[in-house]
């Protein structure tokens, strides 16, 4: 753990195993935290937090700039402790590290643009002044699905921000944090700004952060059942709270669309991650009239995916995370298909050339999925592509908008107008139309209704880190 400048062991003593997802292997050991690890952490953040809120902009913006040209030096030894550890093939490793520089340079960039305003006041002797000012102390959260970026998207503008922070990576993906804390402390960062508390038990890690007045701010990025705990315990100090959580994204293929092009965008998506993403399309809805040459499409390129070690040229398909996560998919297709679902590939785990060792399950396409299934509803968070045939514009906005999720949706068509119109109607926090990756560090990444508060990345993702405050002078 990396707490107030010093690499230590856990005040217990205890360490826990990290293992390969793709083989079982053990590959490390990190030391298992508890709350007084914790309450240690968030001490030396605050002790940090007044110097480090005082230095200049520029101060803390070039530390940032520090930080993001050592990362993306080491942009090749990140990538393979990630694919050793969680398990994505090295190509998406690789991408995955400069996305997660990307939040580096954004923010040294806009650690300098942190403006306040003056706005006219009612009365002739008086002046407003509006500035912003750091919120203190940041507890963070960040899952193992994509374990550099999470960490640099609110570490970033935490600091930017002026803020310290201490954060708590997945116990499925410790070494990535550690790798992302080496390369803060080789930056410079100076002690007790940004503190890293590994544990192989998530719980009282986060009372600590709920119960300890010291920490300001809570900022998680997880499943939507954690994240309502968080906030519902964030409430008692009425801490800030931002939470990225679990999506059911809409995926919409107009019958003015190219099948083809939305197809090969729909499989590349779908399957990005094994599917382990929030804003994995979950509900893949086809017109009538082009689904048959979509599927098809969809169909081909899943055949040719290769599944195994991400280190492994040319494979496409990393492992699941875990036992959990294989039954989880597992169950969603099986529902499916008892329900009616028609399978056009893969519907079964892989075992084959060694991979029983690790939690492989074969890309697979459904289609004729219907709203009685599980998988219509919950997210999979697996490679699983569910595809629901429909009519007409009104029918499809009502059933992409009929769930309780609201971060990412997908919409092919070549009708500007109706661009337009489906852009306005869906009720999600990003919006790709013709476009499958509609996220980078310049732009606000977050979800509306169970998917979340606020946003993380842009302009808007350091404004989660400030204070508002309002100067009225008389003069
Ligand atoms: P997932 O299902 O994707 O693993 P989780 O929400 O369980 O999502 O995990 C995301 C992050 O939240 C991880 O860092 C995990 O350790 C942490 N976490 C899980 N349960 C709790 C909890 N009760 N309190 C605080 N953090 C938790």
């Amino acid at each position: 753990m990396y707490i107030d400048g010093k690499w230590i062991k856990a005040k217990n003593d205890v360490m826990f195993s990290v293992f390969n997802p793709a083989n079982g292997e053990r590959i490390g050991e990190v030391p298992d935290g508890d709350r007084r690890d914790a309450t240690i952490a968030i001490e030396a953040a605050q002790k940090a937090f007044q110097p480090w809120s005082a230095l200049t902009a520029y101060q803390r913006s070039g530390y940032l700039y520090a930080a993001y040209r050592i990362m993306m030096e080491q942009k090749e030894h990140l990538a393979r402790v990630m694919t050793e550890e969680q398990g994505k093939p090295l190509k998406a490793a690789r991408n995955e590290v400069q996305y997660g520089a990307d939040f580096l340079l954004w923010y040294a960039e806009e650690a300098k643009r942190i403006y306040g305003e003056t706005i006219p006041a009612p009365r002739p002797d008086q002046r407003f002044i509006v500035m912003h000012q750091p919120i203190g102390v940041v507890g963070a959260i960040t899952p193992w699905n994509y374990p550099v970026s999470m960490i640099t998207r609110k570490v970033a503008p935490a600091l930017a921000a002026g803020c310290t922070i201490v954060l708590k990576p997945a116990e499925a993906t410790p070494l990535c944090a550690i790798e992302v804390f080496k390369i803060l402390e080789e930056a410079g960062i100076p002690r007790g700004v940004a503190n890293l508390v590994t544990a192989l038990n998530p719980k009282p890690i986060g009372e600590e952060f709920l119960a300890n007045p010291k920490v300001r701010k809570l900022t998680f990025t997880g499943s939507t059942e954690v994240g309502k705990l968080l906030a519902q315990g964030a409430a008692a100090q009425m801490k800030r709270i931002s939470l990225e959580l679990g999506g059911h994204a809409p995926f919409i293929v107009f019958h003015d669309a190219d099948p083809i092009h939305a197809a090969k965008g729909a499989i590349l998506v779908k399957f990005l991650n094994t599917g382990q993403a929030c804003i994995s399309p979950n509900r893949i809805f086809v017109h009538n009239r082009v689904i048959a040459d979509f599927v098809q499409e969809a169909k081909a390129r899943v055949s040719i995916m290769r599944a195994g070690n991400g280190m492994e040229e040319g494979v496409r398909i990393g492992p699941l995370v875990g036992p959990k996560a294989l039954k989880k998919v597992e169950h969603h297709v099986a529902d499916a298909l008892d329900l009616g679902a028609t399978l056009v590939s893969g519907g079964h785990r892989l075992t084959e050339n060694n991979l029983d060792k690790g939690y492989f399950y074969a890309p697979t396409v459904l289609n004729d999925v219907t709203q009685k299934m599980q998988i219509y509803r919950e997210e999979t968070f697996g490679p699983v592509a569910p595809i629901i045939p429909f009519e007409s514009e009104e029918e499809v906005l009502e059933m992409a908008n009929d769930t309780q999720y609201g971060l990412a949706s997908y919409v092919y068509t070549r009708d500007i107008s109706r661009a337009m119109r489906v852009f306005e109607a869906l009720r999600f926090g990003i919006v790709g139309i013709n476009d499958i990756n509609p996220t980078a560090a310049a732009a606000p990444f977050g979800g509306m209704k169970e998917s979340g508060i606020g946003r993380e990345g842009g302009r808007e993702g350091i404004a989660d880190y400030l204070e508002t405050k309002l100067g009225g002078f008389s003069v």
